[in-house]
This record gives C-alpha cells, sequence and structure tokens, in this order.
C-alpha cells in the first residue's frame, strides 16, 4: 500500500478557515485531516506541500515512522506552523488506515475505554451579567453540567484610529468574577464551571482576579498568561489555589513536559490538530497520566478536528471533557453540510463513541474545490491606553 497523493484544501467554512487534508492510496483508499493553526493557514498549506514531496510513495500504515520523518526531515524540528501540518496529514492517514482495515480510528489508538465523550459549553463572548443565570439553565435544563465562562468587559467599545476593540483589564477583573459567582449560584455545586482568560492577563492580574473568587467556586482556569514562561505559572500558582487549564497552543510533548513534569497544569488543553496529531496526542496524554492530570481536549475548528479528538478521547483512560462550539447556548456555524455530508453527531452533551470505519467524516471534495481561503486575521484588542492587548 503506497500514499498517491496530498492534498491540502484551505476554505472558509462557517465562521472561519479550515484548512483541510487529503490523504490518498494507490488503492483508492483516502482520509481526511484537519490543522489547526488558524490564522495563518497559508504556511501551514505550504509546509504540507513540502511533506507530500516525500510522502507519495510511502506506506500511508507506517503512520509512527511517517511522524518521525515529518517532524524531524527538514532538520529544523518542530514549532507551530509544522506541526499543525503534520498533524492534518497524520490524523488523515488514521481515518486512511482504520476505513482500510474497516476499524474506527479510536480501535488503532488502543480501543475505546468509555461509551461516552462528554462535552462542556462556552458561554457566548458578549454575554451581558445578567443574562448568565438564564443561559445556565438553559443548559442544565438541556443536560449539559459542564460550563465555561470567557473573560470579557463589557461593552468592549472600539478603539478609535486602530481596528479592533479595548480590553479594560480592571472591568474584566470584575465583571467575569461576578459571571463566575452567578454562574455557580445557578448551576449549585456538582456543575463543572471553568473561565477561559484567553492569556490577556499579567501574573498580577491573575491572582486579583482569582482572589475574587471564592476557593471552590471555579474548577480551573484557562490559560490565565501566556504560556512560553512555566516559571510565571509556578509564581501565579504561589498566589491562587485554582487548577490551571493550559496547552491548546503546544506543538509537541516536548511543550507539554515541563508544565507536566512539574505539576504546573491540573487540565491538559490537548488540540489534537495542533499538537502534532493523534500520534502526539496519545503521547501527551500518557505523560498526564502518569501525573493523574486529565484531558480537556480543545476543539474549537471544524467536523474532522471534533471526530479526532472524540476517538483520542474514548481511547485514553484520563478524559475530562471535549470543548464543544455547538451547545444550545452557542451554536457556532462550525460545519457546512454541503462540505460535511457525513459528521459525527452529539446526543444532548455527548458524542456516542462512534463505531463506524475511519473517523466517520465524509467531505464532498467536488463541493470543497469550489471554495476558497478568505484571509483574515484574528480580532484584536488594544489597552485603554492604545498598546497592544491579546486578543
Ligand atoms: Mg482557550
Amino acid at each position: 500500500m503506497k500514499i498517491s497523493n496530498v492534498t491540502p484544501y484551505v476554505a472558509w467554512i462557517g465562521f472561519r478557515n479550515q484548512l483541510l487534508v487529503k490523504v490518498e492510496a494507490e488503492n483508492g483508499q483516502f482520509g481526511w485531516g484537519e490543522s489547526g493553526l488558524s490564522g495563518r493557514e497559508l504556511a501551514v498549506e505550504g509546509a504540507v506541500k513540502h511533506y507530500r514531496e516525500f510522502l507519495i510513495g510511502k506506506d500511508p500504515r507506517q503512520i509512527g515512522g511517517l511522524w518521525q520523518e515529518m517532524y524531524r526531515s527538514q532538520y529544523f524540528e518542530g514549532g507551530r506552523v509544522l506541526t499543525a501540518a503534520i498533524s492534518a496529514i497524520d490524523i488523515a492517514l488514521y481515518d486512511l488506515v482504520g476505513k482500510e482495515l474497516g476499524v474506527p480510528v479510536h480501535q488503532l489508538l488502543g480501543g475505546s475505554q468509555r461509551d461516552r465523550i462528554e462535552c462542556f459549553a462556552s458561554y457566548p463572548g458578549e454575554t451581558a451579567l445578567k443574562d448568565y443565570p438564564a443561559l445556565t439553565l438553559k443548559l442544565m435544563n438541556a443536560n449539559w453540567n459542564s460550563f465555561r465562562v470567557n473573560i470579557v468587559a463589557p461593552p468592549e467599545a472600539s478603539y478609535e484610529g486602530k481596528e479592533g476593540g479595548i480590553f479594560e483589564t480592571r472591568k474584566a477583573i470584575e465583571n467575569t468574577s461576578q459571571a463566575i459567582l452567578a454562574c455557580r449560584e445557578t448551576a449549585g455545586p456538582t456543575a463543572m464551571l471553568g473561565c477561559d482568560a484567553h492569556h490577556r492577563l499579567s501574573v498580577a492580574e491573575s491572582a486579583t482576579f482569582l482572589q475574587r473568587i471564592p476557593s471552590g467556586a471555579l474548577d480551573y482556569i484557562e490559560e490565565p498568561i501566556r504560556d512560553e514562561s512555566p516559571e510565571a505559572y509556578e509564581a501565579l500558582r504561589k498566589l491562587t489555589d485554582v487548577p490551571f487549564a493550559i496547552g491548546e497552543e503546544f506543538s509537541s510533548k516536548w511543550a507539554f513536559k515541563p508544565y507536566i513534569e512539574r505539576n504546573i497544569l491540573q487540565y491538559a488543553r490537548v488540540d489534537v490538530c495542533n499538537v502534532g496529531g493523534l500520534t502526539e496526542s496519545v503521547k501527551v496524554a500518557a505523560m498526564a497520566e502518569s501525573n493523574y492530570i486529565d484531558l480537556l481536549l480543545h476543539n474549537p475548528l471544524g467536523p474532522i478536528c471534533a471526530a479526532a479528538s472524540v476517538h483520542l478521547a474514548a481511547a485514553v483512560p484520563n478524559f475530562s471533557h471535549l470543548e464543544s462550539r455547538e451547545s444550545p447556548v452557542e451554536e457556532l456555524p462550525v460545519a457546512d453540510t454541503d462540505v460535511f455530508t457525513k459528521r459525527l453527531e452529539m446526543e444532548s452533551n455527548a458524542y456516542p463513541t462512534p463505531n463506524e470505519p475511519g473517523l466517520g467524516v465524509d467531505v464532498d471534495e467536488e463541493v470543497l474545490k469550489e471554495m476558497s481561503i478568505k484571509l483574515w486575521e484574528p480580532p484584536r484588542l488594544w489597552k485603554t491606553d492604545g498598546s497592544y492587548q491579546n486578543w
């Protein structure tokens, strides 16, 4: 069995671009993967084209070996662009081999360990403080029990002379801490409640924010600060007892290594489309398992990312929840049904463990060929003094 083609497609689907990769074999079998580096798809597409040059003619069943060759072949190993490309190809190889063998992808990863893959819901980014209780009740009535607040400061006014909005840190801290209290009061003590700070704060601001929330009210804080420095997180740990959820930007097991070994993170936000595909994800999962850390999987993109995450979640023992952007309170158009003729479907707050061969997603390639990239920049935020602020 030999790889006969590797084709990247970048298409504006729903509310952002998706970079999908098709890997084909000489016998007609094929698989689909997705890359997760939103906003820099042209760079990832280029990397996929480089890999195509030596992947054609290789055995698609030797996934682990092909991962090593892709990661190490340019001498300059790693990095987010290359690993996002590897992720898409790696996922496509698993889909292809699963279909060829007639087994679901999770069976290639050791077999399913659970019947359902439970998801957490995010409150819409612009939610007004008064609306959190009603949204929480709406989710609870639909059997959801894990929720995540985003750090926001309404209204995010535009900044005169610059594209984007103003992030007023002190208002965001006050507004979001009040939102968390309102959600906890409505959801009760058994719901899982997290907050994504989208690495918008400093160590000191994170401490101020988290110290305003009673101990035990918040189950995790996701990325309060940027993640280049494990030492900064260790400093923050001395100032708060809230568990940390970190890792959606990590592009290898080596990025996770200090965070796991030094017990800095308590939930691993693995993104299967960025970390290096399923091959790398199961290794990170094993590293996390050794320190009793559960996966809280990052899944903001399309149905292929969701399906790959579901198969990963099924196959590992240490799984908490999968991110879903399709809850009753936030229906982002992540799936264009003209492109995805079949996808994994949720039953209330969970995906039933799939049993069909491969990932369980079908793509209409002819529709995809007619679509194109829409060059897009992530939103810009500014501090009140006009300096740059992470989105
Ligand atoms: Mg996040």
